[in-house]
């Protein structure tokens, strides 16, 4: 592993901010770190780059322990969301600032700093200054500016927090195919788990400053270990009662029961191909969400969400609908199932 973390911990004044959180990370990958405000993400950050010390716990990089390692001599480039960019400064100036304090000769700067600008495609913007630049462009120079010394990994704290959605979305193809290109490890935080799962190889879900769960988003996304997770990435909705519906009335009837909408099927009477197994519900709401209809429906005590096609007849609350559950994700304290 090219990063390793053992059983890393900070408390801030009591408070577990990272609690004896351990994973280790392949070189090249594009690691992103998810969850929600507050889980300890930008603390286990910190701690990599060598901004924060952990109270216990080992850092390796590149097989060498660095917890005592300042962080100016980790190797790392780090990104933050509010650009840090210097204000007075030129965008050629702000890309070679880490060279310069570094004392590298002229030509080398003009030709990296050419270099960087070429891959983040600044061309004619040199002379500029942070303030006559686009968001989107003010995060590019950022990016170039933490690549320039040529670090071995890449820390990004919530790079596209303050850009708009559209230039958002570009962005975040943009820095996946440079990154790739690169062959950079990186390691990206977000809050968003279309941006997680757009842009990661691998995906890291810490929630009040545990590691829930970590590994590929589709891996992720099918095999959720905890409830929190499989509410966390995809669409979700828990059942109270799973021991109610059809079919599953030998399951625990003290688990939690979790269901994605893409496996729940609805249909009026005629349109489902095995009725006999369906349970009969009550269309509540229908929500229309470009591509289909969101519908839920009421199942007795429960409510379940399902999509339907745009070119099947509209339903209205309501309407009655036969509900086919394909799958389940269950989840009791010591382990979670899936049953189809
Ligand atoms: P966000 O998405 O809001 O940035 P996060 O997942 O990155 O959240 P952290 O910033 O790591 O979370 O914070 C984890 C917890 O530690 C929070 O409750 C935060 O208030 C607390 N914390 C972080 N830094 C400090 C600090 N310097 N002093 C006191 N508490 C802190």
């Amino acid at each position: 592993m090219y990063i390793e973390v053992n059983q890393l911990r900070k408390t801030f004044g009591g408070y577990i901010a990272s609690d004896d959180v351990s994973f280790g990370i392949e070189k090249g990958r594009l690691v992103g770190l998810l969850g929600p405000s507050g889980g300890g993400k930008t603390t286990i950050l910190r701690m990599l780059a060598g901004l924060e010390t952990p109270d216990s716990g080992d850092i390796y990089i590149d097989g060498k322990r660095v917890n005592d390692v300042p962080a100016q001599q980790r190797g790392i480039g780090f990104v933050f969301q509010n650009y840090a960019l210097f204000r007075h400064m030129s965008v050629y100036d702000n890309i070679a600032f880490g060279l310069t304090v570094q004392k590298k000769p002229k030509a080398y700067i003009k030709a990296r700093v050419s270099e960087l600008i070429e891959l983040t495609g600044l061309k004619g913007l040199e002379k500029r200054y942070p303030n006559q630049l686009s968001g989107g462009q003010r995060q590019r120079v950022a990016f170039a500016r933490a690549l320039a010394p040529e670090p071995h990994l890449l820390l990004l704290d919530e790079p596209f927090a303050a850009i708009d959605a559209k230039v958002r979305k570009e962005l975040r193809a943009w820095l996946k195919s440079t990154i790739e290109r690169i062959g950079i490890t990186t390691i990206f935080v977000t809050h968003d788990q279309e941006e997680a799962v757009e842009v990661a190889d691998e995906i890291m879900i810490v929630s009040g400053g545990r590691l829930e769960q970590k590994g590929s988003p589709i891996d992720i996304y099918k095999n959720p270990h905890t409830p929190f997770v499989a509410g966390f990435i995809g669409e979700s909705s828990q059942l109270p009662e799973p021991s109610r519906l059809k079919g599953f009335e030998d399951e625990l009837p003290g688990a939690k029961a979790i269901i994605r909408p893409e496996f729940v099927e609805i249909g009026k009477p005629g349109e489902l191909a095995t009725p006999l197994a369906a349970e009969t519900g009550v269309v509540r709401n229908v929500f229309f969400r470009g591509s289909s209809w969101q519908v839920e429906v009421q199942l007795g005590t429960q409510s379940v969400f399902a999509y339907r096609s745009l070119e099947k007849e509209a339903l209205r609350p309501g309407d009655e609908v036969l509900v086919l559950i394909h799958r389940l994700y269950l989840f009791n304290d010591e382990h979670s199932r899936i049953v189809e």
